[in-house]
C-alpha cells in the first residue's frame, strides 16, 4: 500500500523562489494553522496571531510592488498560496484575499505620496485591511450604495452603514466606498479610512453558518471624518475602483475554493481507503471511486481555470471575464466536491469529528461572496452578449 498521508499538491510554480515560498507557506500552515483550525473555528476565534505571522513572514502583500513592503509575486504564486491557506483554514485563506483586496485601491490607484506613506505598513507592517462595499439593502445592486462623504473644508465626513465586512471592527484600516455625486456607478468616491477613526464602530459578528472564526460584521460610520489625502483616486472613480479589485479579488476566491475542496478530497480518500464495509475497503467499491475521480477532476479543473486567468493577469492581458469564469466554477466545484465528501465518510461525515462538514459549510459562503455566481454569470454574458438592452 501507498503512503496514506495526503501527498502535498504537485503544483506548477515558475521559479525557484516560488518553490522555496510555498515550502514556508506549508511550514507556517503546519506549525501554525491547521493544528488549531478546527477547534478554533468552533469556539469562533478569529486568529489576529496567525495574521501577525504572516505579515511577519512577507504573506501579507504578496502581489505588490516590493518598493512598497510586497512581495513583487506573480498572481499565479500568490493564489496557489492562498489555496494552501484556504485548503488549512478558509478563515485566514480568505482573510489574506480580502486583505489584499482592501490593498488593492491604494496600490493601484493612489498617489505617489499616498502609496508611500500607507502602504509599507498595509502590505508588511502587521496591519489588517477590510473593504467596505456592500451595504444592508445594496450587495449584487452595489451601484446603488447609499453611505455619503460630504466635503468639509479640507476634510471629508462619512455617514451611512456598510454590511457583511470582513474583518468588520478588527481591521486596522477600510477601503470604502462613499456617495459623493449623484446617483449611479458614477457617483462613487473610494477613502483609506483608519479602523480607530472617531465615529466609526463595529455592530456584533453576524452569525454565520460557517467560516466562525472569521469576524463579519455591520460597520457604521457616524460622520466619520478623514482628510482629503485619503481620497483614494479621482472623485466618482470609486466603483471603478471597487471592480477592479473585484475581477482580482474573485480570483483569490476561486483559489480559496480550490483549496477547500483539495482538503475534503484528502480527507474523503484517507477516509475511504481506511473504512472497511462488506469486508473491504469502501475504496474498493466502483461507486465510491468515480466519485472520488469525479471530485479530482473538478479540483484539477478549477486550479487550471483560476491559473489560466492569473496567467492572463500577469502579462497584463484583460482578465475580467476569466475571472468570473474561475470563481463560477471554482466555488460551484468546491460545494460539489464538499458535498460528495460528507457522502463519502457515510453517518461520521455528518458529524463534527471530521472536518468534511466543516468544509461543506465553508464552500457555500464561496458562492456568495464578492458576486454571487448568478452575478459572475451576469458579468459571463455581457462579455458575450453585450450589455442587456435594459
Ligand atoms: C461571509 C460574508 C463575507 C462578506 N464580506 C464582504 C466584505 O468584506 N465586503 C463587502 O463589501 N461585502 C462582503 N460580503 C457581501 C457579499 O458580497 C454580498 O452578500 C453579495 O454581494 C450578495 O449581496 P446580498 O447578500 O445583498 O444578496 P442580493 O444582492 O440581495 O441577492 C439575493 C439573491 O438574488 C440574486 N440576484 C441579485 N441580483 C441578480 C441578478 N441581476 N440576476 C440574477 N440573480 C440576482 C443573487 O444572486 C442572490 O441569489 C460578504 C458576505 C458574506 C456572506
Amino acid at each position: 500500500m501507498p503512503d496514506r498521508a495526503p501527498q502535498p499538491v504537485d503544483r506548477q510554480l515558475p521559479t525557484e523562489e516560488s518553490r522555496d515560498l510555498i515550502a514556508l507557506v506549508r511550514d507556517v500552515v503546519q506549525g501554525e494553522i491547521a493544528p488549531r483550525a478546527a477547534e478554533e473555528e468552533e469556539a469562533g476565534h478569529f486568529p489576529r496571531e496567525v495574521f501577525s505571522v504572516l505579515s511577519e513572514a512577507g504573506l501579507l502583500g504578496l502581489p505588490y510592488d516590493s518598493a512598497h513592503g510586497g512581495g513583487d509575486q506573480p498572481y499565479e504564486v500568490y493564489l496557489q498560496v492562498l489555496e494552501e491557506l484556504a485548503a488549512a483554514r478558509l478563515t485566514v485563506g480568505l482573510g489574506v484575499s480580502v486583505h489584499t483586496l482592501a490593498c488593492h485601491g491604494l496600490a493601484g490607484f493612489g498617489t505617489k505620496e499616498q502609496q508611500a506613506e500607507h502602504l509599507p505598513a498595509m502590505l508588511g507592517g502587521g496591519l489588517l485591511g477590510g473593504y467596505c462595499l456592500s451595504e444592508p439593502s445594496s450587495g449584487s445592486d452595489a451601484a446603488s450604495l447609499r453611505t455619503k462623504a460630504v466635503r468639509d473644508g479640507d476634510d471629508w465626513v462619512i455617514t451611512g452603514t456598510k454590511a457583511w465586512i470582513t474583518h468588520g471592527g478588527v481591521a486596522d484600516f477600510y477601503t470604502v466606498m462613499a456617495r459623493t455625486g449623484a446617483e449611479g456607478p458614477r457617483g462613487v468616491t473610494a477613502f483609506l479610512v483608519p479602523g480607530d477613526a472617531r465615529g466609526l464602530t463595529a455592530a456584533a459578528p453576524e452569525k454565520k453558518m460557517g467560516m466562525k472564526g472569521s469576524p463579519t460584521a455591520q460597520i457604521h460610520f457616524d460622520g466619520v471624518r478623514v482628510p482629503d489625502s485619503r481620497r483614494i483616486g479621482e472623485e466618482g472613480q470609486g466603483f471603478t475602483i471597487a471592480l477592479s479589485a473585484l475581477d482580482s479579488g474573485r480570483l483569490g476566491i476561486a483559489a480559496c475554493a480550490v483549496g477547500v475542496a483539495q482538503a475534503a478530497l484528502d480527507e474523503a480518500v484517507a477516509y475511504a481507503r481506511e473504512r472497511r464495509q462488506f469486508g473491504r475497503p469502501i475504496a474498493d467499491f466502483q461507486g465510491l471511486r468515480f466519485l472520488l475521480a469525479d471530485m479530482a477532476t473538478q479540483i484539477e479543473a478549477g486550479r487550471s481555470l483560476y491559473l489560466a486567468a492569473a496567467r492572463l493577469r500577469d502579462a497584463g492581458r484583460p482578465f475580467s471575464r476569466q475571472a468570473a469564469m474561475a470563481k463560477l466554477f471554482c466555488t460551484d466545484a468546491a460545494m460539489k466536491v464538499t458535498t460528495d465528501a460528507v457522502q463519502v465518510l457515510g453517518g461520521y461525515g455528518y458529524t463534527a469529528d471530521f472536518p468534511v462538514e466543516r468544509y461543506m459549510r465553508e464552500a457555500k459562503v464561496l458562492q456568495i461572496v464578492e458576486g454571487t455566481n448568478q452575478i459572475q454569470r451576469v458579468v459571463i454574458a455581457r462579455h458575450l452578449a453585450g450589455p442587456e438592452s435594459r
